[in-house]
């Protein structure tokens, strides 16, 4: 199988990601597919009662901004701390190897930009910790979260004093994060929707290319069904599926890695070589 997938990496002319919470585990950042990792990274919410759903909530924020910003901020330390693994890296070394690549993840942590992948070819389609915009919202602007410090009351997990404001109106603001419950008015999806576009154009003018795509640490239906979807606009299309689990709605026209992204991506580097493209 080894020397499949290496032909398949060599022969593509375009690499297309699609990245689940899978590709940041090996940055110690948990899934939060099981409630205990949730709680490993939030131990008082288990005697709180509380899951990652409720605090990730549009409701939870307005009935209690306080306790939403105990969570929201400590989501942000944790994800502003964390460093991307080496397979990002080697993946990006990939990636740039290739005449175009464009990565579409459903993480809001923000790594493949700290990893150095370009903005404009990153579509975060649930947002950002990175980004704030107003919980009302009086405008459909966002913000960056730079200078973000809010302090957290540990014992209650709630936040101490300020919480950080809407610069135009002064009413609490929010991570420009697609929560549970959130509308198309409350949450400001405009600033997303810039690369969803982007993304439209990269598959018109490279649907007769060789595309290589990923499916990388993917749990949720959601990407899935995006990645079938899109993958029948290309007329030359590989699909490499990298997950420490299997799953039974694969096909065997899926090739399967079973294994962590980290080493996945580390073992894959050592067997192909990489020369960056100058665009
Ligand atoms: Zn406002």
């Amino acid at each position: 199988m080894l020397n499949q997938i290496k032909e398949h990496i060599e022969r593509c002319d375009i690499v297309l990601v699609f990245a689940g919470a899978g590709m940041s585990a090996d940055s110690n950042l948990t899934t939060y597919k099981d409630t205990e990792g949730f709680y490993r990274d939030y131990p008082l919410y288990k005697e709180l009662n509380k899951s990652y759903v409720s605090m990730m909530s549009y409701e939870g924020l307005m009935n209690d901004p306080y306790a939403a910003w105990g969570y929201f901020a400590h989501q942000y330390k944790l994800y502003t701390n964390a460093e991307p693994h080496e397979g990002y890296q080697k993946l990006l070394a990939l990636c740039q190897s290739k005449e175009d690549y464009f990565i579409v993840t459903t993480n809001v942590d923000g790594l493949f930009k700290k990893a150095g992948f370009a903005t404009d070819k990153i579509h975060e389609v649930h947002g950002t910790v990175h980004a704030l915009q107003c919980s009302v919202p009086c405008s459909r602007t966002v913000w960056d979260t730079e200078g973000l410090n809010v302090e957290i009351d540990y014992s209650t997990m709630k936040a101490l004093d300020h919480l950080p404001l809407c610069l135009k109106c002064g009413f609490v603001s929010r991570p420009n994060i697609c929560m549970y419950g959130d509308t198309d008015e409350s949450y400001v999806w405009e600033e997303a929707d810039k690369n969803t576009k982007r993304f439209q154009e990269w598959r018109r003018q490279n649907k007769h290319k060789k595309v290589l795509i990923f499916e990388i640490g993917v749990g949720a239906d959601g990407l899935k069904r995006h990645l079938a979807k899109y993958r029948k606009e290309f007329i030359h299309a590989t699909v490499i599926r990298i997950n420490p689990e299997e799953d039974a709605i694969y096909g065997k026209d899926i090739i399967h890695i079973k294994g962590g992204c980290r080493d996945v991506f580390v073992q894959l580097s050592i067997m192909i070589e990489t020369k960056k493209v100058e665009n």
